[in-house]
């Protein structure tokens, strides 16, 4: 049975597979490490951005509830004395006074039933009519108490961008007597986020939960007041808090957010920072490791190349000098050595298999004298030309050509009889005299020849009567007998008993 030979790989061969996997692991581990680390920072921000969008929500919620305590104290002293154009126009004096010292709130306005503006901290701006505003039509149409906080629009008294909140005025009789407003500037909260470090990139918005509209901005642009939010970025929707990153549709910066929805004005803050600021330090630690862990990898990798390269120069040294430290030189057959390793390893084979062993060991006839006559380089070149008769003589894989010492040489045939044997010398024998080399000392044919020992064997384990040693003796008895018998022939040795 002849198995197939297993590949085998070299030593250079997994060394760089050792060093591509050490560069692997140093180069994923360090990515793995940066990736976490930025997550780290991600998390980091967010619950910062959230924590600031929690305190401006409150102080958004704190804003609206002062607005809106005037408004419950004005409801309540027309409600009083009364909703009658007398009594509201002499308020002008009083409204102003009670809000200018307040920031946050622009105009306080009482308009009539009609919608004209009966009263305002603003004045000169009678002929104006808010029957069409959302706040007024909510008022007008429903007897519910409660503020409302109105989208935002542009001041019925002036024409910028404001905020309101309205309450209802109800006559005595319980029928709709007015509306109350005040309007909040944009700008208030945007003056007021300004006040907050987010680095250049960084923006703080307010959005309005019921039509999702911007309500104020920092950094404030008067175009970017009054757009819907965008839906494709990250959802307001939901939670009352939370974090994400989005693109802003109004200058295009990556941004890292936190969000915080109030609980009692319909309103959402949202503070954020650029990603690409908030993630500079990040980045530049990012890139100097980077580099030297692209300088490491380079030096592993070249280092491990090196290496590899110089254990395969010594592998291929090797390989070649084991071939050398297994062949004869001249002929280029197997030497001695390897013959005799070859000879123990066959002979334990064929004892397991229980196969016939067969050896000869061949002899150039009159070789001494074909040197003294032609030379010893000659001679040597004759030699040659024998060795590769006999090598190209046996055809099966197992079967092993030697040269035995001087102009001797031995063949062993594994699992050949000694008919199968017999042939195979034979034509070995008359191969060589076929090179039809001229020998003037060899009668009576005058060409170079060959005589041949040959013998056949069944080895068995039990060396005490035959062992590899005999079946060469054996063979040498042979050789001297086909000398004897007049060279260029086959002797066969007798069988061991
Ligand atoms: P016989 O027919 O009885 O074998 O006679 P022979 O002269 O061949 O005798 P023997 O086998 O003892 O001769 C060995 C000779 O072979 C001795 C040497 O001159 C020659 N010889 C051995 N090795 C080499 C070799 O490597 N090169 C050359 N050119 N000659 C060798
Ligand atoms: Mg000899
Ligand atoms: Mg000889």
């Amino acid at each position: 049975m002849v198995s197939s030979p297993r590949k085998t790989y070299s030593s250079s061969f997994w060394l760089k597979i050792f060093v591509t996997l050490i560069c692997l692991a140093i180069a994923g581990l360090e990515g793995w490490r940066d990736w976490s680390e930025r997550e780290d920072e991600f998390v980091r921000i967010e619950s910062e951005m959230k924590n600031l969008a929690k305190s401006l929500a409150q102080h958004a919620e704190d804003t609206f509830n002062l607005a809106d305590a005037i408004l419950v104290d004005m409801v309540d002293r027309i409600e009083r004395q009364g909703s009658t154009q007398e009594v509201t126009a002499g308020m002008e004096a009083f409204f102003s006074e009670r809000i200018q010292t307040l920031q946050a709130l622009k105009v306080l306005t009482v308009y009539g039933e009609d919608g004209f503006v009966r009263s305002s901290s603003l004045p000169g701006h009678t002929s104006v009519n808010v029957k069409d505003q959302v706040f007024f039509q909510h008022h007008s149409m429903s007897s519910e108490r409660k503020w409302f906080f109105g989208p935002i629009i542009r001041d019925p008294l002036g024409g910028d961008w404001v905020l309101t909140l309205s309450r209802r005025i109800n006559r005595p009789d319980g029928t709709f007597g007015g509306v109350i407003q005040v309007s909040i500037p944009p700008r208030y909260f945007a003056n007021f986020f300004g006040r907050i470090d987010l680095g250049a990139g960084g923006a703080i918005v307010m959005i309005s939960t019921t039509d999702r509209r911007i309500l104020s901005r920092y950094p404030y642009t008067d175009q970017a007041i009054g757009i819907a939010r965008s839906q494709s970025s990250f959802s307001l929707d939901g939670s009352p808090y939370g974090s994400g990153s989005y693109v802003s549709p109004i200058d295009g910066v990556t941004r890292l957010a936190g969000y915080q929805r109030n609980h009692v004005y319909p309103v959402v803050l949202l503070t954020a920072v650029s990603e690409e600021e908030a993630l500079a330090n990040w980045a530049k630690e990012f890139k100097i490791r980077s580099a030297g862990v692209a300088v490491l990898v380079s030096i592993i990798g070249v280092l491990g190349w090196r290496l590899a390269r110089e254990l395969r120069r010594r592998e291929q040294v090797e390989a070649e000098l084991a071939v050398l430290a297994t062949t004869d030189g001249l002929t280029g057959l197997a030497n001695r050595r390897n013959f005799d390793h070859r000879l123990e390893t066959e002979w334990l084979r064929a004892c397991r298999d229980g196969t016939p062993l067969s050896l000869f060991l061949i002899d150039v006839d009159q070789f001494k004298s074909y040197n003294d006559i032609y030379g010893h380089q000659q001679g040597d070149e004759c030699l040659r030309k024998v060795a590769r008769v006999i090598a190209d003589s046996v055809k099966r894989p197992s079967d092993f050509v030697a040269r035995y010492g001087g102009e001797e040489i031995v063949v062993l045939l594994p699992d050949t009889d000694e008919a199968g044997a017999g042939m195979v010398a034979e034509k070995i024998r008359s191969q060589v005299e076929a090179l039809a080399v001229h020998h003037e000392a060899n009668p009576p044919s005058y060409t170079l020849t060959i005589s041949i020992g040959s013998v056949t064997q069944n080895p068995a384990f039990d060396r005490s009567v035959t062992g590899p040693a005999e079946l060469i003796h054996m063979a040498d008895k042979a050789l001297y007998r086909a000398k004897q018998g007049g060279r260029n022939r086959v002797a066969v040795a007798a069988k061991a008993a």
